[in-house]
């Protein structure tokens, strides 16, 4: 992710964070300053922002490394001031092995919460607690905030609704019984539904729950069409949507050549050449941007997308699907018998979706007639 640093390697997976966790330390450091807090009070405060960070990089790696029991790679985990992402090079579509590994970020903080549970003295009554917490962190009830913050990570986590663990999990128990597709949607609606609620209950007392809502509905969405859209490419080869003539430009060319063949032809996507051999990529916004800050008489070398995607002839469209989708690649290289037989244009595949989309509503309606 752009603006990310790297901190190290865990397990072979690269960890990020974001440049924009910092403006929460820094929030942190002002709201405790302005409530006239001395520095050790501050410096336990960040301490423990420091600690719930490495919380997160732990349940983050537990999704991580029960999906490499799977084979499945994970790209790299970044750390946002939201939360943790980590980049699983797919979702296991094993009813069983994606349940597993929905499963094994929230186990992280409720082991995480039972090992704390055992060393500190929890408050047995809720105003004990509430006076606990109401103090600021302190060395006293530091830990006390640890074990809290772990509880609520995992309940928090297995909300069922996408794109929390929970809606996995309720995906992958459902998947058990019924297609994939149609697990996702059922998934996704229950999401919205809980979603809803939120958005009604934080009416009246948090806009922090209106925004998870929020989060929910549309995340719980994006999943769903995804699946569909992956469902709709079943049976299909990247072969099949390959576009054999296609324009190319040689790298050495100008912006004014590249903006000639925006205006004169149908494609969007440009191939870029060096001597026949393809070395990136333009898009019309990519050159519309190069032309407006560079000029037309910039070499497409020094404003191409350098980033090729190759893509196997004979794999699955649906998997490929994935690939595109996390390089946002508009247009990818397709290779057959280790040969550049043509690309495919990201443009296509979308017209492609739809046409299926329409053909099975056709199938559907004709059912039903
Ligand atoms: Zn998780």
């Amino acid at each position: 992710m752009k603006g990310s640093f790297k901190l190290g390697k865990i397990a072979d997976i690269g960890i990020f964070v974001h440049w924009t966790f910092s403006l929460l330390i820094m929030f942190i450091i002002f709201i405790n300053y302005r409530a006239g807090q001395s520095a050790t009070q501050i410096l336990l405060s960040v301490l423990f922002i420091l600690s719930l960070f490495i919380t997160v990089i732990l349940h983050e790696l537990g999704h991580a490394l029960a999906a490499k029991r799977y084979h499945i790679k994970t790209k790299d985990i970044t750390l946002l001031p939201i939360g943790g992402l980590a980049r699983l090079e797919k979702i296991p579509e094993k009813p069983i092995e994606e349940l597993i590994v929905a499963v094994a970020g929230p186990l992280v903080n409720i082991s995480l919460a039972l090992i704390t549970g055992i060393f500190i003295a929890i408050p047995e009554t809720s105003e004990e607690l509430m006076l606990q917490l109401s103090i600021g962190i302190n060395p006293n009830n530091f830990f006390l905030n640890f074990f809290l913050v772990n509880f609520w990570l995992a309940l928090f986590n297995l909300i069922p609704a996408f794109p929390m663990d929970g809606g996995r999990i309720i995906r992958a128990v459902l998947s058990f019984k019924m297609q994939r597709h149609v697990a996702t949607r059922i998934a996704a609606r229950i999401g919205q539904f809980i979603a809803l609620g939120f958005i009604l209950f934080g009416f009246f007392t948090s806009p922090v729950l209106v925004f998870i809502g929020i989060f929910v509905i549309i995340g719980a969405q994006v999943e769903a069409d995804f699946t569909e859209t992956k469902f709709l490419l079943k049976g299909f080869k990247v072969h099949d949507i390959l576009m054999k003539q296609f324009p190319k430009v040689d790298a050495n060319e100008t912006i004014k050549t590249a903006v000639s063949l925006v205006l004169d032809s149908q494609s969007k996507n440009f191939l870029i050449t060096e001597a026949g051999i393809p070395v990136g990529t333009l898009n019309r916004d990519q050159i519309i941007m190069a032309l407006t800050k560079n000029g037309e008489n910039e070499f497409i070398y020094n404003v191409m997308d350098r980033n090729l995607v190759f893509l196997d002839g004979n794999s699955l469209l649906e998997n490929s699907f994935e690939v595109i989708q996390l390089n946002k690649s508009r247009l990818m290289l397709v290779m057959e018998n280790n040969e550049a037989a043509g690309v495919l244009d990201s443009e296509n595949l979308v017209e492609f979706i739809l046409i299926n989309e329409v053909k099975a509503k056709i199938t559907h309606d004709k059912k039903y007639r």
